[in-house]
């Protein structure tokens, strides 16, 4: 089996598992409780916090444990609109490709009576400062912009965003969860206020993940009833997922600029490679992009059957985001970097990890144009499109 998947999920490292066991084994104690036992467990997880904090730049205080990317990504967005509830701001500008995390959110805010601005993206799938700077208005109570899109992996200028919301005293997030363990964050010198990550992302657990928030903004609380996370988060810490989380990112944090010197030309052999194939195209810039993320849009091809042929051949991959597959919608960032309907169908991302070697790479390109060229035998779409009857919008 090929797992060519890494941006759905990542398998747990060796290092994250040893730094859970303990916390599951013999150190179950719970972090509130007063005896020693107890006390040991909140010791490493105050331990860890200090941990992630110095892997973002950031103060242990001002590191929040959530459930997830998700719940992080929720906790922001709802921190910054009650803020700016209270002073009457009830602006929000954010971005069409953004992760549903985020857009259901600001959806609920909207039928709350908040005005959402969703930046269009770039046909290469990056959002400038200066679209920011031009969508900021006197009652603008927060900017979301993802670092790095889950489905075409394109990075954002975050640092420069970030100074522009600075400069007009507007609240920044970025849901930084396919960007960590893959790019640096500091996020004192990319001006973040707000910042969400998910464990399981950078080869940490299931379930675990964290919100920055910088010092003095008080967060709102979504999950309500014990004092934990100083009153912010309730519910008894998961001290083995956070130990696992801790160690995973310090681990992936320490090895970025190594792991994305192997991995950008394995990725940019598997882009070549597919770009061999007639009437397809690379979704988002070539160059500003993650460092595994591989994303492809085929003419002619529904997206599912790509995904099942290529399972036939052991070859895990997407369509676009885990969260969305199962629905038939086409991916609502394809749309957002202007891919058409019937191409947005036929996209296919591979997103490689740190055990990806060239021998998987050269598989997965003979794999996917060997299906690829099968799909297309039998499509009556493909055929209206090489008799002419139809347009084609890739040249080949
Ligand atoms: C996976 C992902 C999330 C959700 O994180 P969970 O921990 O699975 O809730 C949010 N944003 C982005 C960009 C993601 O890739």
């Amino acid at each position: 089996m090929i797992y060519a998947d890494n941006a759905a999920t990542t398998k747990l490292s060796k290092t994250a598992l040893q730094a859970m066991l303990p916390y599951m084994e013999e150190l179950y104690g719970n972090p509130s409780s007063l005896y020693a036992f107890g006390q040991k467990a909140k010791e490493a997880l105050e331990d860890a916090r200090a941990r992630i904090a110095a892997c973002i730049g950031a103060q242990p205080r001002e590191i929040t444990f959530t459930s997830g990317g998700s719940e992080a990504d929720n906790q922001a967005i709802l921190t910054a609109a009650r803020l700016g509830q209270r002073k009457g701001n009830r602006h929000i500008i954010s971005t069409a490709f953004e992760h549903h995390a985020v857009l259901h959110t600001l959806e609920k805010l909207k039928q709350q009576g908040f005005e959402i601005t969703l930046l269009d993206v770039h046909k290469n799938g990056i959002v400038t400062p200066e679209q920011v700077a031009q969508a900021i208005r006197e009652d603008t109570c927060l900017v979301s912009v993802m670092y790095a899109n889950n489905e075409i992996g394109t990075v954002q200028p975050i640092a420069e965003i970030g100074a522009v919301c600075r400069e007009k005293g507007v609240l920044f997030h970025t849901d930084a969860v396919q960007a960590a363990g893959h790019l640096h964050i500091d996020v004192e010198k990319q001006n973040i206020d707000m910042l969400s990550l998910s464990a399981h992302k950078f080869h940490g657990p299931k379930g675990i993940g964290v919100l920055y928030a910088k010092r003095g903004i008080p967060l709102e609380c979504v999950i309500s009833g014990g004092g934990q996370e100083r009153g912010k988060r309730a519910g008894t810490e998961n001290v083995p997922a956070v130990m696992g989380m801790a160690a995973a990112l310090e681990e992936a944090c320490r090895d970025i600029d190594s792991n994305a010197e192997k991995l950008i030309p394995l990725r940019d052999r598997l882009i070549a490679g597919l770009g061999q194939i007639p009437y397809s195209e690379l979704n988002g810039d070539g160059e500003n992009r993650l460092p595994g993320n591989v994303s492809f849009c085929f003419e002619g091809i529904e997206g599912e059957s790509l995904l099942l042929l290529l399972d036939d051949k052991g070859v895990c991959a997407s369509s676009g985001s885990a969260c969305t597959s199962g629905s038939l919608d086409p991916s609502h960032v394809l749309l957002a970097i202007g891919r058409p309907h019937e191409v947005a169908h036929g996209s296919l991302r591979l997103s490689l990890g740190e055990d990806t070697t060239q021998a998987d790479v050269e598989y997965l390109i003979r794999a996917v144009t060997e299906v690829v060229t099968y799909l297309r035998s039998m499509s009556p779409f493909w055929r209206d499109l090489v008799s002419g009857k139809r347009p084609h919008v890739f040249s080949e």
